[in-house]
């Protein structure tokens, strides 16, 4: 069940400072998605390959919904890369060169260009994943040096998950340093027409937090659709 209330006055609040929103609809059901797009929401975050095919293939059988932006926001094996090539909008966890030659080479096939963010390591956890400054250098650097063999990607900012904690402190300085990490990029390559420019960061339990430190964009699940089952 979407909460209406919830997400009008959400959208408010985004609204007024400039921030998209991702509605993040893992294990939600197709109805769930249906009814937050009545309500206007174009973009939707999903972490799972196979249950993303599943969702996008139900909404074109019943063309219905068939301008939703689905934004991959789950860890992707390469070896997936080719089931969502044809479809997916942006990819926020992109955490190596590999992958993003990959995301390449399968949204070529489709005549596509698909942005990417690339996903930094920003939580004391080691079990998420993420670049570090020196890594992205690496990719960039790389990507520039190579630019005719990346035509069918658009890397357009930096995505990143805080730390599971209660500790503000903690969550602010990691949300800063993935705003310092997108600006060193930003001065240091001039990613092509000023289109790097989405810092994606914050969720249901710190996306306020993520805005006072700069988010653009914000993945929000279990605020919009109840607790996650
Ligand atoms: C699940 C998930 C979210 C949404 O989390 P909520 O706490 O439900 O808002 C955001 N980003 C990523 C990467 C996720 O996996």
């Amino acid at each position: 069940m979407v909460n209406e209330q919830v997400f009008n006055s959400l959208i408010q609040e985004l609204d007024a400072q400039n921030v998209a929103l991702i509605a993040v609809s893992k294990f939600k059901s197709t109805n769930d998605i249906a009814q937050l797009y009545a309500l206007g929401q174009r973009d939707f975050g999903e972490n799972y390959v196979q249950e993303l095919v599943e969702k996008n293939q139900y909404f074109l059988e019943k063309n219905i919904c068939t301008d939703i932006r689905w934004h991959f926001i789950g860890h992707l094996q390469r070896n997936k890369v080719k089931y969502i090539a044809s479809f997916i909008d942006t990819i926020h966890g992109v955490d190596s060169l590999k992958l993003l030659q990959e995301i390449n080479k399968e949204a070529a096939k489709h005549n596509r260009i698909v942005k990417c963010l690339l996903q930094f390591h920003i939580a004391e956890e080691s079990s998420k994943f993420g670049l570090d400054n020196t890594e992205a250098f690496e990719i960039l650097e790389y990507v520039k040096a190579q630019h005719e063999n990346f035509k069918n990607i658009a890397i357009v900012g930096v995505m990143g998950m805080a730390s599971f904690s209660d500790d503000t402190i903690q969550v602010q300085q990691e949300f800063k340093n993935l705003n310092a990490s997108f600006h060193l990029l930003k001065t240091n390559f001039h990613l092509a027409n000023d289109q790097f420019k989405i810092i994606s960061m914050g969720m249901s339990n710190d996306y306020a937090l993520a805005i006072q430190e700069g988010s653009t964009m914000v993945r929000i699940g279990s605020l919009l659709f109840g607790k996650r089952n």
